[in-house]
C-alpha cells in the first residue's frame, strides 16, 4: 500500500502536468487573457505544497509546520486571480500578495521569535494566533472566491464547458466545507482559551485533501479553458471577420437545415439575397478601408433588422443573404423594406462626410419540395430584377412562375418596389 507522502507526491506530479497543460492552452491565439498563466503558476505552487507535505512526513524537524499551508495559500491566491480574469472580473492581485506576505511573515515570526527574544519579553507579547487555523480560514475564503468567479458562467455554457464549471464549483465548495468542518472544533477550543498543539494532528491529512482538491479544480479549469478555445475556434471558422455574420459555408448549412425543417413541418420559409448598390464606386471614391467600414456598418443594420430566428450570412464581397424560417413572403418583404429603409436613413459614419449607400434585395419564398439551391437561385433572379429596376429596391420572386420569365415579371416586382426619394451621393 502506498504511504501518504507517496500519494501526495503523485498528486503533486499531476499538478505539474496541469501547469504544462495551462501553458499549452495559454499559447493558443485568443487565450491570452484567460487567467491561464496564473493557473500554471498556481499548479507549480500546488506541486511545491505536495513536496513540502511529503518532507513534513519524512523529516518533520526540517520545516516549519505551516510551510505546506503557505504554499497552498500562494497556489489558491494566484488561482483566484486567474479565475477572476477568466470570468472577466478584474483580478485583485495586490491584496492577495499582501495577504501572502503577511502570512509568511507571521509564520516566520512564530518560528524565530523564541530564538531571538528573551522569555520575559515574549510573555509580554499578545498570544500569537494559531497560524494553522488562520491559514485554513484563508484557504476557505479563497476556495469560495474561486467558486464565486465561476458560478455565473455555469448557466451561460453548455456541454463540456458547463460540466467542467459545475465540477469546479462543487469541488471548491466541498473542499471549503471540509476545511471549515476540520477547523470548527479547534476553533471552539481557542475561543474558550484552550491551547492547541503545533502542528495540529490532522495537518497532514488536510494538506493532502487540499492538494487533491486543487488538482481536481485545475483539471476542471483546464477543461473550461479548452471549451472556451473550442467555441472560439468554431465561431471563427463560421463567422466572417469583417462583418461578424455567417460565412458562406456556414450560412448554406443553416439554409439547408431550414429547408429540411420547413419541408418536414410544412412551414413557410423566405430567403433574401441582398447586394450593396454601386459598391465598386464606393471603393473607388472613398478607398477600400472606407468600403470595409460600409460593409461592417451594413452588417450591423442587417443584424438589427433580422428577427431572433432569422440567420444572416455574407455570401462574398458585398453580397449578403437572410434565411427567415417560419416567415411567409409578405412578412419577409416587411423585414427587407425595414432593412432597406434603415440603410438609406443611416449613412455609414465617415470623415469628412458620412457615406450614403443603398441596397437591392431579391426575395423568394420556398415552395413545397424546393431545395436550398433552387430557392437561392430564385432569390438571385429577384435581386437581378431589383438591379434592373434601378437598384435601391426590394423585388419578390413570384412563386409558381417559370424561372426564366420571373425576373421580368413587372407586376410582382413593382409590388415590392422601393422607390428612392433622393439619390444617395455615392451613386453616380
Ligand atoms: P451593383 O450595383 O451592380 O451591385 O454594382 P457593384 O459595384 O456593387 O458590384 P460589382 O460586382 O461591380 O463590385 C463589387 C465590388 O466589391 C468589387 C470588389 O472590389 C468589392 N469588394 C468585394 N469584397 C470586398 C471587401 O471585402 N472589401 C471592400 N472594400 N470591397 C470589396
Ligand atoms: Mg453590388
Ligand atoms: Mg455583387
Amino acid at each position: 500500500m502506498f504511504q501518504s507522502h507517496i500519494v501526495v507526491l503523485i498528486a503533486g506530479l499531476f499538478a505539474l502536468q496541469m501547469a504544462v497543460v495551462s501553458v499549452v492552452l495559454r499559447r493558443s491565439a485568443g487565450m491570452e487573457r484567460s487567467g491561464l498563466t496564473s493557473w500554471a503558476l498556481g499548479n507549480v505552487f500546488v506541486a511545491l505544497a505536495s513536496v513540502l507535505s511529503a518532507v513534513q512526513v519524512l523529516r518533520p524537524l526540517w520545516l516549519m509546520p505551516e510551510s505546506t499551508d503557505l504554499a497552498l495559500l500562494a497556489a489558491l491566491s494566484v488561482m483566484a486571480v486567474g479565475a477572476r480574469h477568466f470570468a472577466g472580473r478584474s483580478g485583485r492581485t495586490a491584496p492577495l500578495l499582501v495577504l501572502n506576505l503577511a502570512a509568511a511573515a507571521a509564520v516566520a515570526w512564530l518560528e524565530l521569535a523564541p530564538y531571538y527574544l528573551s522569555a520575559p519579553f515574549l510573555a509580554t507579547l499578545p498570544a500569537m494566533p494559531q497560524m494553522a487555523l488562520v491559514l485554513t480560514g484563508c484557504h476557505i475564503v479563497l476556495l469560495l472566491d474561486l467558486a464565486r468567479s465561476i458560478v455565473p458562467s455555469v448557466p451561460a455554457t453548455r456541454g463540456t464547458g458547463r460540466l467542467a464549471a459545475l465540477s469546479l464549483v462543487l469541488i471548491a465548495i466541498a473542499a471549503a466545507a471540509i476545511n471549515a468542518w476540520t477547523m470548527a472544533r479547534p476553533l471552539a477550543e481557542v475561543v474558550h482559551g484552550g491551547a492547541l498543539p503545533r502542528p495540529m494532528p490532522w495537518d497532514g491529512e488536510l494538506a493532502m485533501l487540499n492538494v487533491f482538491a486543487l488538482v481536481g479544480i485545475s483539471v476542471s479549469f483546464a477543461l473550461m479553458a479548452h471549451d472556451r478555445l473550442r467555441r472560439m475556434l468554431e465561431r471563427r471558422a463560421r463567422h466572417d471577420d469583417l462583418t461578424d455574420v455567417l460565412l458562406r459555408g456556414a450560412f448554406w448549412e443553416e439554409l439547408e437545415a431550414a429547408c429540411l425543417q420547413a419541408e418536414r413541418l410544412h412551414r413557410p420559409l423566405t430567403v433574401a439575397f441582398v447586394d450593396l448598390d454601386h459598391f465598386k464606386a464606393i471603393n473607388d471614391v472613398y478607398g477600400h478601408l472606407a468600403g470595409d467600414s460600409v460593409l461592417r456598418h451594413f452588417a450591423g443594420l442587417l443584424r438589427k433588422a433580422c428577427g431572433p430566428r432569422d440567420v444572416a450570412g455574407r455570401l462574398g464581397g458585398e453580397e449578403f443573404a437572410i434565411v427567415m424560417p417560419d416567415t411567409p413572403l409578405e412578412n419577409g418583404r416587411h423585414t427587407c423594406m425595414r432593412l432597406a429603409t434603415s440603410v438609406r436613413a443611416a449613412p455609414c459614419p465617415s470623415e469628412p462626410d458620412p457615406i450614403a449607400y443603398t441596397v437591392s434585395i431579391g426575395l423568394a419564398a420556398r415552395q413545397p419540395g424546393e431545395g436550398a439551391d433552387a430557392l437561392m437561385r430564385r432569390a438571385d433572379r429577384a435581386l437581378y430584377d431589383a438591379k434592373l429596376k434601378g437598384r435601391n429596391c426590394v423585388s419578390m420572386h413570384p412563386s409558381g412562375s417559370d424561372a426564366g420569365s420571373d425576373a421580368r415579371n413587372d407586376g410582382a416586382a413593382a409590388n415590392g418596389r422601393y422607390v428612392t426619394r433622393s439619390e444617395p451621393r455615392v451613386v453616380s
